[in-house]
């Protein structure tokens, strides 16, 4: 079976890997790429025809695994879409909104063109083609092995990332017998506050696994927990607003259950949260309406009578996040984009983050090139909407809030296997992928590869 790295490789967006074998043609992920020339990497043609792809396996629905589907489906793909059901419910809503997105920004981008003589663009795709995606999704379970088809069964199982998160495990036929590779998809952190534990592959002769933290470790979560509970006191005691750049998924839930923790243990007392992403709100009533995949905590926090704990305030219209812009003090404002390339949370950046007795915590990953890393990497000024904005908040990372493993995390994963599988290191930076393929060198031996875009190998 021929397997090819189309994208996330060498870097942490845009994940999609393709396998072809005797009988059939699938795809892994069909991620968007976010950071530089995103634009052009977005907008370049498949490597492979759509209409030749019998099916399409989805891991989790972050925009970095799914983001591009609907080009897939408008470029000829009529095959199955398959994954688990919160993943199903929850891409449908990434899509929309990203489709959403697409639009305003072309209109944006092709109005400044015609004022400047350049040529027009039309947008990546639109709602009408995230329309033809939903029929699409067959939705599996955790745990169940199906059959693909003649010589090909698959398995989904928890990673523990974000809601309806898997790895997915395929078996197929080569000329000597039966071989399996597995896909880590994004492997959540053990103590994540919604979903279950990851759950561990323990044979497979190939395996491609994610390294976004491949080279780090993170503080504990707890550890997270008082600095944030610090960082909250003593900017509201100096008159400031904390600004949490959150993605809608995942993250901006999680966060929601800790604050609503912290309030029922006295820890912090009368706080106003407020979410300002429409997705950010549609999202936590996915979660809300999925409690069989929540771990014992969440499925006690997420019931109504732990809701009033906190003030959250969901920010639908354009005016109402517009009032947030007034409030000059004690609001904690949780918004996306996460790495801040785009969404609402630019234009509370703009009211705060020249105000020196403001916070803004980061509590995921910022890639290279993003606005978020820029302010991480202590920029003096940055452009925000097309404004020099200096940098004078309180900068914070709270890395015990991300929703991945870190490198301990993940070879404690690796060392679960009972054989030793071929490995190639996938969905992390350059520099992190490569000291990550030495700690599994060092420790366990295996034959590993950091592939390039368009690389394969016969498996
Ligand atoms: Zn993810």
């Amino acid at each position: 079976m021929k397997l090819q790295f189309l994208g996330g490789v060498r870097t942490v967006t845009g994940s999609c890997y393709y396998l072809e074998g005797r009988n059939f043609r699938v795809l892994v992920e069909c991620g968007m790429f976010q950071g530089p020339d995103a634009e052009a990497v977005n907008r370049r043609l498949f490597a492979f025809d759509p209409a030749s792809i019998d099916c399409l396996f989805l891991t989790h629905s972050h925009l970095d695994h799914v983001g591009l589907v609907p080009r897939l489906v408008k470029e000829g793909f009529k095959g199955r879409i398959i994954t688990t059901s919160p993943t199903a419910d929850i891409a449908e809503l990434i899509l929309y909104d990203s489709a959403h997105i697409q639009e305003s920004d072309t209109e944006w981008q092709n109005r400044k063109a015609m004022r400047s003589g350049l040529e027009m663009k039309e947008p990546l795709y639109l709602p009408p083609d995230v329309d033809r995606v939903l029929p699409l999704f067959q939705r599996k379970q955790y745990g169940k092995i199906e059959q693909l088809c003649e010589g090909v069964r698959y398995r989904f199982v928890n990673a523990g990332h974000i809601l309806g998160s898997s790895t997915l495990e395929l078996w197929y036929q080569d000329g000597q017998g039966e071989k399996k590779i597995s896909f880590s998809g994004d492997i959540g952190k053990k103590e994540s506050p919604i979903v279950n534990d990851p759950v561990f592959v323990e044979e497979s002769d190939y395996l491609t696994i994610e390294s976004t933290y491949g080279n780090r470790k993170h503080k504990n979560m707890e550890d997270s927990i008082d600095e944030l509970v610090n960082i909250i006191k003593t900017t509201f005691k100096r008159g400031g607003n904390v600004i949490i750049p959150s993605f809608a998924l995942g993250r901006t839930q999680d966060l929601l259950l800790i604050l609503n923790r912290l309030v029922k243990e006295g820890r912090l007392f009368n706080i106003n949260v407020y979410i300002d992403s429409p997705l950010g709100e549609r999202i936590t009533r996915v979660y809300a309406a999925h409690p069989e995949y929540f771990d014992e905590e969440a499925r006690r926090l997420f019931n109504i009578e732990s809701r009033d704990a906190i003030r959250i305030h969901f920010t639908r219209k354009t005016e109402e996040s517009m009032a947030l812009n007034r409030i000059k003090k004690e609001a904690i404002i949780i918004s996306s984009s996460g790495m801040c390339e785009g969404g609402r949370v630019r234009h509370h950046l703009k009211h705060n983050l020249w105000r020196r007795e403001c916070s803004i915590v980061f509590v995921g990953y910022q890639a290279e090139g993003t606005l978020g890393r820029q302010i991480v990497d202590r920029s003096k000024t940055v452009e925000v909407l097309g404004e020099d904005i200096v940098v004078r908040a309180g900068i914070h990372t709270l890395g015990g809030f991300s929703a991945h493993a870190d490198q301990e995390e993940l070879m404690g994963w690796i060392a679960q296997f009972k054989n030793s599988p071929e490995i190639f290191i996938v969905h992390g930076e350059e520099q992190v992928a490569l000291d990550f393929q030495t700690a599994i060198k060092n420790k366990f031996g295996y034959t590993t590869h950091v592939p390039r875009v368009g690389e394969e190998f016969e498996i």
